[in-house]
């Protein structure tokens, strides 16, 4: 399973603003001017993400072999207290005799190569630097030989790669490599320069990709998907990226997204290239949202035990709808102050039905009841349970990581299939797209958790991003396509999917 860990706490810090390749779709390409980061700055930086408990030192650039003290600053991570350094480098200077020696003395760790095709003409054409293959392939040998160094490589997917995707995987994982980060190519830098020659047909060759995969699998190396669009895994979605990984993209361009989350700046990439930009579903919904919050919509708010302290927080409108996920809420101080002083609206999520009403305030309007292992055990009871007291919904749920929707979820068309037959129809349905209900729209459910504004009433970004990843995150199958409600359609949430496949959906309409 492609789970990503964001305990692991890696520390960027870029060395030099220069590179001996020139890479048809460097993402760095823009801010390489041909110098050396200063000394000084580096270790600055580094010291700060010492202090900051950052425990893995990354050294990047352009390429980082090439600054004149690179043997120094391995070393002084070290000296720092950095458990592990890594660099991400193209390889070329581990071909000069005593370079990976020098460099695993100073302290370094691991080595990640970018090594991006197993043909020479094709690597070179994506290098464009003569010679570069024959380099970095030495580099790379001589790097694997020595104890005490990890090597690993990153694979960018391009038309020049994927054709002997799996053969160099096999090659390069004969000679030592301990790890391979496939990644999906974005539009920004060169490779936005070059997409016709970088990007390619995804789901001509989404096989191949699945293949190779498969590859590391049987061979027991781990292989991380980078990037890659999940509906490329279908029948394989073990192989699906660790949602939580949108952190990581998040912040490589915070100061984009906190103008757009809270001065409602467009971001200056906007545009054609959003079509082939992997945090596209994000970028949309945090501008839908930027624009809600600006333009004063009145939003339901969802109060959590996590965030039921935030209610006497000032949200950016005046609300008229919140909904507790646990009855036990109403019974909070804080809570009931603020209902007390406000004609309001309560609703409640509810994760199993309720015998004849019992524990239902009347203060609830509405209760909005979780479709997961309970509920299906009992679909005859889920009407006479609720009905008459309470207008009632049933909810899918996104789920916050792969164990959850394992653990609480079942398998929707399979839920949907006994949910037809015990005669339920007519209580609305939200996020469970219409192909699945059979009707003409696919309700869903909105509600903003508190904890995604801030005490002033902005959106806090973080907060933000694991609420998307946790509820709003969703997918969509290859089959979908050709679905006439694709561009209204939410989607399934990448974790149930992940937990349960994209086959056990009936996609198409
Ligand atoms: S989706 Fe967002 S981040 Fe991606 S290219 Fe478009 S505006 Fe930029
Ligand atoms: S887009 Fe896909 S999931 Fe949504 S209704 Fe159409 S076929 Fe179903």
């Amino acid at each position: 399973m492609n789970e990503y860990n964001s305990e692991n706490k890696k520390h960027w810090v870029r060395l030099t603003r220069v590179c001996n390749n020139n890479c048809l779709f460097c993402l760095d390409a823009d801010e390489q001017d041909g110098s050396y980061e200063p000394t000084e700055s580096i270790l600055a930086l580094l010291r700060e993400g010492r202090a900051r408990k950052f425990d893995q030192a990354v050294l990047s650039g352009g390429e980082p072999t090439l600054h004149p003290d690179f043997f120094a600053i391995v070393s002084e991570t070290k000296k720092m207290g950095y458990k592990r350094t890594q660099i991400i480098t193209n390889g070329r200077m581990f071909s000069y005799a005593g370079f990976a020696e020098r460099a695993v003395a100073a302290g370094l760790d691991e080595a990640t190569f970018s090594l991006h095709a197993g043909d020479p003409y094709d690597f070179e054409a994506l290098t464009r630097t003569p010679g570069s293959y024959d380099e970095a392939l030495k580099g790379f040998m001589r790097a694997a030989k020595l104890s005490g160094l990890a090597v690993s490589v990153d694979i960018l997917l391009t038309g020049r790669t994927i054709h002997g995707l799996t053969g160099w995987i096999k090659k390069m994982s004969d000679l030592g490599a301990s790890e391979f980060d496939i990644l999906y190519p974005i539009p920004f830098g060169e490779a936005w320069k070059h997409k016709n020659d970088v990007f390619f047909d995804l789901e001509e060759r989404a096989k191949d990709i699945v293949k190779a995969f498969e590859f590391c699998e049987e061979r027991g190396v781990k292989a991380w998907s980078n990037r890659i669009p999940a509906r490329v895994f279908e029948g394989a979605e073990r192989f699906i990226q660790s949602p939580l990984k949108l952190r990581v993209e998040v912040e490589a361009k915070r100061g984009m997204f906190e103008a757009l989350a809270n001065r409602g700046v467009e971001p200056p990439c906007s545009g054609e290239r959003c079509a082939l930009c992997h945090v596209a579903d994000f970028c949309r919904s945090l501008m839908k949202f930027s624009d809600a919050v600006a333009s004063k919509k009145s939003f339901s708010i969802l109060i959590t035990k996590n965030n039921v302290d935030r209610i006497g927080w000032s949200f950016p409108s005046e609300t008229e709808t919140i909904v507790i996920d646990s009855l036990g809420i109403l019974e909070n101080e804080q809570m009931k102050r603020y209902f007390s002083k406000r004609d309001i609206r309560i609703e409640a999520l509810v994760e199993k039905p309720l015998k004849n009403h019992q524990g239902i305030p009347d203060i609830i309007s509405t209760v909005y009841l979780e479709i997961n292992r309970e509920t299906a055990k009992n679909l005859s009871n889920i009407r006479s349970a609720l009905l008459d007291k309470v207008e009632l919904k049933m909810i899918m749920r996104g789920r916050a990581t792969l164990e959850e929707a394992v653990e609480k979820d079942v398998p929707i068309a399979d839920f949907m299939q006994e949910y037809l037959r015990s005669g339920n129809m007519e209580i609305e349905m939200l996020n469970v797209p219409r192909c699945l209900t059979g009707r003409a729209e696919t309700p869903v459910f909105d509600a903003a958790p508190a904890n995604v504004f801030k005490n002033s009433g902005e959106i806090d970004l973080d907060e933000y991003v694991g609420c998307y990843m946790a509820n709003w995150m969703s997918v969509k199958s290859a089959r979908c396509a050709g679905c006439g409600h694709y561009a209204d359609c939410p989607g399934i949430h990448i974790n149930h999917v992940r937990a349960f496949g994209f086959s056990n959906i009936p996609f198409g309409i």
